[in-house]
């Protein structure tokens, strides 16, 4: 008999801080600074130093327990987690295990048509390890503690999601929600988000969950999407030929598309947490909460409602405009220049994002003013400049924010309204091309468009084709009169 097995899985999820300055010190969390400039007795554990905790970590991490529907621990502590290792100078990391800050969240996903909550266990805030950096060369190990002290959230999940779709599309959620709420880039690849896939496996139908492993070093969603097939299948496998699976850290290698173990799994004893002695117990009064509760942004969906109900916009333009916050703002600048939503989104679904994928930018990179895109659109209804024109032009004011009615001047790109000569063009074209505007006349309809072109061509892409169009419709009824 073939069993089925179901996957479950819950995830870890470390999100790094976008605050100016450290979790327990001022010094800075700047991305990319030469090593060790960034800092101090606190943050390399110097004997005597203390921490002194950072205000605005605490306020991040509420409004993320808000955005997830999480109840808020207002008495919270921080407590120390023990391990020695190189890039962890005091010899323990300061987190919170006994009362973090939120707990019994939840983030509601959809894959394909479905929709399902994924219960948050937790989250809690922590602080940042340092670098190790491995020099092959020299043979030694080097260490960076700019990063030692940078803010941490982690958000726990619950063991509910059942293979990979419901993972990324919970990554995914998760990331757009913290980047909405303004307080961590989320990026996979440079370790501002990290996830920590636990997995295990049961036969279809058993109430009782399997023996789980934690897999670590998954730095993009391809990477977590096969590291869950790899694990699923190794896990099958063993139970296959009557083995056990070892709880255990695996390590996956996404070159050689598979894991190995790290380490045997640690308990919570293992690390000795006590409270930290420190730092004071916090406690977090009802108007503190209520003052983030107020200053939380709209939300993406809330947006995407907002724009199908007030612009009109379909569901899935209304989703592909709110995915990124900064987008979707833009967007509604450009609403305050211009007056027609549709025709707007339209441009930011086309031009806005081919350019974005073209110069490999992320919408946060953006800087061109909305302003000037407002202009150019209305430039293109009343017809100042073609659709032609107008791609062209966009192209510019994107990358170098050009301002369009000054170089479309400048250019001469603006198309000629002088109909004399356009109806000129016309007859000449007519003349040449004789024999095709025989054709036309004679129902060929499609000939048209060639014709029109010809017109295009001797205006050198300054004339509305709209208008050529009406011309050679004039001619025909002249023809059609005698
Ligand atoms: P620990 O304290 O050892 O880190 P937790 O109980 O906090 O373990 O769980 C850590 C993560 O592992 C959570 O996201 C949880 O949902 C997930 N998890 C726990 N048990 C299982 C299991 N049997 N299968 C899959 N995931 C699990
Ligand atoms: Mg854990
Ligand atoms: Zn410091």
């Amino acid at each position: 008999m073939i069993r089925e097995y179901e996957t479950v899985i819950g995830l870890e999820v470390h999100v790094e801080l976008n605050t100016k300055m450290k979790i327990f010190c001022g010094c800075s969390t700047e991305f990319g600074a030469e090593p060790n400039t960034h800092i101090c007795p606190v943050c390399t554990g110097m004997p005597g130093a203390l921490p002194v905790l950072n205000k605005k970590v605490v306020e991040y991490a509420l409004a993320a327990g808000e955005a997830l529907h999480c109840r808020v621990n207002r008495r919270c502590r921080f407590d120390r987690k023990n391990y020695f290792y190189p890039d962890n100078p005091q010899n323990y990391q300061i987190s919170q295990l006994y009362l973090p800050i939120c707990q019994d969240g939840w983030l509601e996903i959809e894959t394909g048509e479905e929709k399902k909550k994924i219960r948050i266990h937790e989250m809690h805030m922590e602080e940042d390890a340092g670098k190790l950096i491995h020099d092959e060369w020299e043979d030694c190990t080097l260490v960076d503690y700019n990063r030692s002290g940078v803010p941490l959230l982690e958000i726990v999940s619950e063991p509910d999601m059942s293979g990979k779709e419901e993972v990324l599309a919970y990554l995914d959620k998760l990331r757009t929600t913290l980047k909405y709420l303004g307080i961590s880039d989320c990026r996979l690849q440079e370790g501002s988000m990290r996830a920590d896939v636990n997995l295990s496996v049961r036969e279809r139908g058993s109430k009782s969950l399997g023996t789980r492993t934690e897999m670590k070093n998954l730095n993009s969603f391809k990477a977590i999407a096969r590291a869950i097939d790899g694990e699923r299948e190794r896990q099958i496998e063993l139970l296959e030929m009557g083995r056990a699976v070892e709880q255990e850290t695996r390590r996956w290698d996404d070159n050689k598309e598979s894991s190995r173990a790290m380490r045997s799994k640690e308990d919570a004893k293992d690390y000795r947490y006590f409270p930290d002695p420190d730092l004071p117990e916090l406690s977090i009064d009802r108007q503190w909460i209520d003052r983030i509760r107020k200053s939380l942004p709209e939300m993406r969906e809330e947006k995407q409602q907002r724009y199908q109900e007030q612009y009109g916009l379909s569901e899935y333009d209304a989703r592909l405009l709110t995915q990124s916050r900064p987008l979707a703002e833009l967007f509604e600048e450009t609403l305050r220049w211009y007056g027609d939503p549709k025709k707007a989104a339209n441009w930011f679904l086309g031009d806005v994002q081919r350019l974005l994928k073209e110069n490999a930018l992320e919408p946060e990179q953006i800087t061109f003013s909305p302003e000037y895109l407002g202009e150019l659109l209305n430039m293109l209804d009343q017809g100042t400049i073609n659709q032609p024109v107008a791609h062209q032009v966009f192209e510019q004011i994107f990358l170098y924010n050009t301002e369009p009615r000054a170089y479309v001047e400048a250019r001469g790109l603006a198309l000629v309204q002088d109909t004399g000569w356009l109806k000129e063009l016309v007859i000449q074209v007519r003349n040449r091309e004789a024999e095709a505007f025989e054709k036309w006349l004679q129902g060929q309809e499609k000939v048209l468009g060639f014709l029109v072109g010809q017109v295009m061509k001797e205006a050198r892409g300054k004339a509305d084709p709209v208008q050529i169009k009406k011309l050679f419709l004039e001619e025909k009824d002249e023809d059609d009169n005698h």
